[in-house]
């Protein structure tokens, strides 16, 4: 399996703007960072999870030209505004991709988007909407997913064997942490030290590396208040920031 991460930013991307560039150091590629999602290589698929505004420019630089499916983690345009650019995977392909979502974001999905799904004109559908609840297949390749908290909505973390993708997290639910034990590797969601109302803030996310023990530990949807370079010296042994176009074998 291996893992790419397409983007690592926050909602706004890294830096804010021209000159706008909080703690970070702009000279520092790692530093640019476009809106979170990752792709995933795994049993020969190539899964996506979230579309980002940025999507189109980050499948260009993975050399991506097939998406066999993606899943959404929750309904935040920073992760679903890319939508429409899966219309040239489905062009090349001449496929029908499957999207995976929970109940709760179907309605405003299908609003949004609803040519995608249903077609619009002359514009015939290029994507099917599949609603999960529990852990669910995709072909030979088990995904387990479940809700975690972010503010006022929820969110899905999703596990592929031994790696699992939690972004834009406040807290677990019930005993839910534990569904991430044994994990070789977990990229969780990081938006700057402090907390935020929707937001773990860092010492929190470390207290849960600290319980699940991950081998290795990635943080993502990093704003520009998080400069690389000094992000890395605070991180214990075994995590690390993310940046663009980081890929981990697994
Ligand atoms: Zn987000
Ligand atoms: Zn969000």
């Amino acid at each position: 399996m291996k893992v790419r991460i397409l983007g690592c930013g926050g909602s706004f991307g890294s830096p804010l703007a021209w000159g706008k560039n909080g703690n970070i150091n702009i000279n520092n590629s790692k530093n640019h960072r476009t809106r979170s999602s990752i792709l995933i290589n795994v049993n020969d698929k190539n899964l996506l999870i979230d579309t980002s505004p940025d999507l189109r420019s980050q499948l260009y630089n993975a050399k991506c030209i097939k998406i066999d499916a993606v899943l959404f983690t929750h309904e935040h345009s920073d992760h679903t505004a890319g939508l429409p650019d899966m219309r040239a995977m489905s062009l090349i392909n001449q496929s029908i991709i499957p999207a995976y979502l929970s109940e709760d974001i179907k309605e405003s999905m299908i609003r949004n988007y609803k040519y995608i799904f249903d077609g619009h004109k002359d514009y015939s559908p290029f994507m099917t909407l599949k609603t999960i609840n529990n852990n669910f297949l995709i072909d030979d390749v088990k995904i387990e997913t479940f809700k975690h908290n972010h503010g006022s909505i929820d969110v899905q973390s999703y596990r592929i064997n031994n790696f699992a993708y939690s972004t834009d997290i406040k807290n677990f639910y019930e005993n839910d942490i534990d569904k991430l034990k044994d994990l070789d590797l977990w990229i969780v969601g990081l938006l700057r030290y402090d907390p935020h109302p929707s937001h773990a803030g860092f010492e929190q996310i470390i207290d849960y590396i600290k319980y699940i023990k991950p081998k290795k530990t990635i943080f993502t949807h990093m704003t520009a208040l998080l400069d690389y370079e000094e992000l890395l010296s605070k991180c214990p042994e075994n995590i690390e920031p993310a940046y663009d176009g980081m890929t981990i074998n697994l």
